[in-house]
């Protein structure tokens, strides 16, 4: 690194080199190290590129940071490696209202761009809990998932093109705009979850829709699991295709979620075993907010649901949604490892009954708060391990990982592997696809020098 700090001060400039930069990562719940002496901060593809083939000759691995609100230690460092922040690509080059596309530089924070494209009348259908940290290029990077996806699909969906700089500096231009493009293989694709392993996004056309003002949001309990997957497809049928998101909480995590003084008195006093949160959205604020309360008065009639609380203003939704968004709140059983499985609707229940039983059995753990999106079969357990022993962290992600794989379930539904969950990929991919993943590291990065260690 020695050999190549003064020429990497050259090449950015003193604004763009911080030598034992202090890094605060907000996704960093378990603790990973952040060692590294040297961040760079460039401002442009081009220096982009020319710090990757620097790097490249003299074999110096470098590890991606967008808003360091991954979950899994994709940004975690070494003392040997060099750390290269994306903040500073900051701008939104243009939006076609007309194609319905936004082409941004990856520093873009998401809520940036979701702003972004309001004001254009347009909307961008990706949304999640660190929108405010997160970057579009981790969001790209990670293929991040959030509150819509029943809707509108992950982060893969959201975009038509990227331009990536590849490990030895090449920038290679794919930024597409049409929504049919099948000229030869989609090379974008192998970029969009591949957490900085095989390239650095730089740019990427987004997909933008029309815009859907008119929002609906309710807060339903219900006193059965088996329930709740019935509501999911009762509310889907009665709201013709308008569900944008159906989150599943658990008593366990709505007792934690509600507490803390910006939240004031839980929206529904009396407890029950489980909530979704539910929204809609469409175009036209009267027919949609009819059918909005006609679905959930026909659940009710069902007996799907036990109670509801409608919010009638953008500042009520906004309450509801701080209640599922209040991860903060874990901090009460802390410390913590969040999962972030995914699995069959039909086999949540057991599989939730045998890890409980397993955690208080091998390891006399009983803390334990569920949330997720129940439509994408994606739940996140929070297991609260009274210690930051790495024993039982290994142990409980046992007793959480192995029985998944009967399941034909997954070790990360969307937060991705990084270096939290290596040790288990084998459990969601067999040995063809890990050989497959680690033939095109190779082809990609031969020195392997982009965030090597991480996914395998
Ligand atoms: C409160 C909270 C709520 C969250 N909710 C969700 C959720 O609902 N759904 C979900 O999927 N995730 C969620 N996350 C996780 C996180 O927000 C996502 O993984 C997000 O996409 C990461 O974006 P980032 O810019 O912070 O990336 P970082 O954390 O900086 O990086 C993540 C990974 O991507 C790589 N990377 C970053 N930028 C680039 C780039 N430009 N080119 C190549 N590689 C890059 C990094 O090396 C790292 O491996 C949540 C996190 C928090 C803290």
């Amino acid at each position: 690194m020695d050999l190549i700090r003064e020429q990497l001060i050259a090449l950015l400039g003193p604004s763009g080199v911080v030598e034992a930069p202090r890094i605060s990562a907000v996704g960093n719940w378990r603790g990973h190290p952040y060692n590294s002496p040297l961040l760079l901060r460039p401002e442009t593809t081009e220096q982009v590129a020319a710090i990757l083939r620097l790097c490249n000759q003299h074999q110096q691995a470098v590890v991606v940071h967008g808003g360091l609100s991954g979950m899994v230690g994709g940004t975690s460092s070494g003392e040997d490696e060099i750390c290269l922040n994306l903040e500073r690509l900051q701008k939104i080059e243009s939006i076609d209202k007309l194609g319905r596309t936004m082409t941004v530089e990856s520093g873009v924070r998401l809520q940036a761009v979701q702003e972004a494209a309001a004001a254009a009348e347009l909307f961008f259908a990706l949304d999640l809990g660190a929108r405010g940290s997160a970057t579009i290029g981790g969001n790209i990077a990670t293929n991040a998932g959030g509150n819509q996806v029943i809707r509108y699909g992950m982060a893969r969906e959201q975009v038509l093109g990227l331009e990536v700089v590849l490990a030895d500096g090449t920038i290679l231009s794919s930024l597409n705009h049409l929504l049919k493009n099948n000229a030869g293989y989609d090379l974008k694709q192998l970029f969009i979850g591949s957490e900085g392993t095989l390239g650095i996004i730089t740019k990427a056309v987004l997909r933008l829709r029309p815009a859907m003002p008119a929002r609906n949001t309710a807060l339903v309990a219900t006193d059965q699991f088996d329930k709740l997957p019935r509501l999911l497809s009762h509310i889907e049928s009665a709201l013709g295709g308008k569900l944008s998101a159906f989150e599943a909480i658990w008593d366990s995590y709505y007792q934690l979620a509600t507490q803390g003084p910006h939240l004031g008195a839980p929206p529904l006093a009396q407890r029950h075993p489980y909530y979704a949160l539910i929204e809609s959205s469409g175009s036209d604020a009267e027919s949609e907010a009819e059918v909005f309360l006609a679905a959930l008065e026909s659940a009710l009639n069902a007996d799907l649901i036990q109670d509801a609380v409608l919010a009638k203003s953008e500042k009520e939704q906004d309450a509801l949604w701080a209640i599922r968004d209040n991860i903060d709140a874990l901090a009460a059983i802390a410390p913590v490892i969040i999962f972030d499985v995914g699995l069959p609707i039909g086999a949540m229940e057991a599989y939730l009954k045998h890890i409980e039983t397993e955690l208080k059995s091998q390891l006399g753990l009983n803390k334990i708060a569920v949330f997720g999106h129940l439509g994408d079969s994606n739940l996140h357990i929070v297991v609260g391990t009274e210690s930051e022993d790495l024993d039982i962290y290994h142990r409980v992600e046992d007793i959480l990982y192995a029985p998944l794989q009967a399941l034909g379930g997954s070790i990360s539904a969307e937060h991705g592997i990084g270096l939290e969950k290596k040790r288990y990929l084998h459990y969601s991919r067999n040995a063809e696809e890990i050989a497959t993943m680690a033939l095109l590291k190779r082809t990609f990065d031969p020195n392997n020098i982009l965030n090597p260690g991480k996914i395998f």
